[in-house]
């Protein structure tokens, strides 16, 4: 099957990377056209997956973006969505990975007669896009998509909730490759040398540094944790979020944390570096639409403790395999934090079985297998 998968981004998210997984089976016949440049493209070639930056022009329009910069935006569109109808026509499919991507491939799969996937990897909802931006995106999946492949239940319900078709609707989690997650026992060491963190107890927060993805709120709890919890902040500002980066500067010098914080930027190592940690913390503030970070977490044996909304209640079991709290209580947090300090046995136990069903539920040939069938399946109908 020959498949043209369209994404909007040069920066990696967890959208970018789930993508590489996706297309690597299909990599013979298959194009990723980017709307920018950046690591992406680098990554998808080491990867050996042909891929093509479509345009060069930033595309101006942002989740939260109103009508008439839409529409201005369509005017700068038009150069790529002419490029993308005329490759389109080479390929038996095309794959929509953001949402930009389903405007332009929406349009392409009209004009060029190919059949049309939207693969969601977010909560239509109010509180992460514009009203606007939510009406396009549903319309255009209604009426042109032959079928939404949604990341999560949270994400379908959410779809079907903004009035999202249900027919079309199906959800295959993310996959993943469990023998990535097995690490080195002397790397790690060497890695906590360097990083200095040593004989302390640390909370790893694994995401792109932005307000819903909540820092703050575990820096916050960390106040509250006894002092030899350190936290390691691993990600980077990828959508200009620079203001909340200085915010978390702010409050990590207000709270004198300044020696139990490390902000390490965007990082290639993450299995490493979860290994290095004694607890995985993830904080968002508004439901999360998967989480694949909850389940690396998982598959390096950590123990989890994960904000309770969206995907990230499909991942956990509290007690079971990890901890859920609720959203945006750094108090709470505290407490989690502070009894997997304590009570190590019982979290031990916990990580572990938290291995034993990511790997089991998403092992990436599984995953990989789902997706053949329904393309196989729309393709033959
Ligand atoms: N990630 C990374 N380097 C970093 C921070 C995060 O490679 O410095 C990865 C992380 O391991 C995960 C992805 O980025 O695979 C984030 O995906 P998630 O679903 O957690 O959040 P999203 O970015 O999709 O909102």
């Amino acid at each position: 099957m020959r498949i043209f998968f369209l994404d909007q981004s040069g920066k990696l998210g967890g959208a970018e990377l789930c993508l590489i997984d996706i297309a690597k089976p299909y990599c013979d016949g298959a194009l990723v056209g980017l709307f920018a440049d950046g690591e992406f493209k680098n990554l998808l070639q080491q990867n050996n997956i042909p891929v093509e930056v479509l345009t060069t022009q930033a595309i101006q329009v942002r989740k939260e973006s109103s009508l008439l910069p839409g529409l201005n935006s369509l005017g700068q569109l038009i150069p790529l969505i002419t490029k993308v109808i005329i490759k389109a026509r080479e390929y038996d499919l095309i794959y929509a990975n953001t949402q930009k991507a389903l405007v332009v491939g929406a349009l392409a799969s009209f004009f060029s007669r190919r059949p049309l996937v939207y693969h969601l990897h977010d909560i239509l909802s109010t509180e992460h896009f514009s009203q606007t931006n939510l009406r396009i995106a549903v319309n255009l999946a209604n009426r042109f998509a032959s079928l939404v492949i949604a990341n999560s239940q949270a994400s379908k319900t959410a779809f079907i909730e903004a009035g999202g078709r249900r027919d079309i609707v199906e959800v295959v989690y993310n996959g993943f490759d469990p023998k990535i997650y097995q690490t080195d026992k002397s790397a790690i060491n060497k890695l906590q040398q360097d990083l200095e963190l040593e004989g302390k107890f640390v909370v790893g927060h694994f995401s792109r540094l932005a307000p819903w993805k909540g820092q703050h709120i575990l820096i916050d709890a960390l106040a509250k944790c006894p002092p030899q919890v350190t936290v390691i902040l691993v990600g980077d500002a990828l959508f200009g979020e620079h203001n909340y980066v200085q915010q978390l500067h702010q409050q990590v010098a207000k709270l004198g944390l300044q020696n139990r914080v490390k902000f390490l930027g965007f990082r290639s190592d993450i299995p490493q570096l979860m290994a290095a940690c004694d607890l995985v913390a993830h904080t968002s503030t508004s439901p999360e639409p998967f989480g694949r970070v909850i389940v690396e977490a998982m598959l390096c044996q950590k123990p989890v403790v994960a904000a309770k909304a969206g995907g990230a209640m499909e991942l956990v079991e509290h007690g079971l395999n990890g901890f859920l709290v609720t959203p945006g209580e750094p108090l709470e947090l505290a407490q989690v934090i502070t009894t997997c300090l304590q009570e190590t046995e019982i979290t031990a136990t916990i990580a572990k079985n938290a291995r034993i069903t990511a790997s089991e539920r998403f092992d990436i040939a599984t995953i990989n297998q789902q997706i053949t069938q329904l393309l196989s399946h729309l393709m033959s109908a």
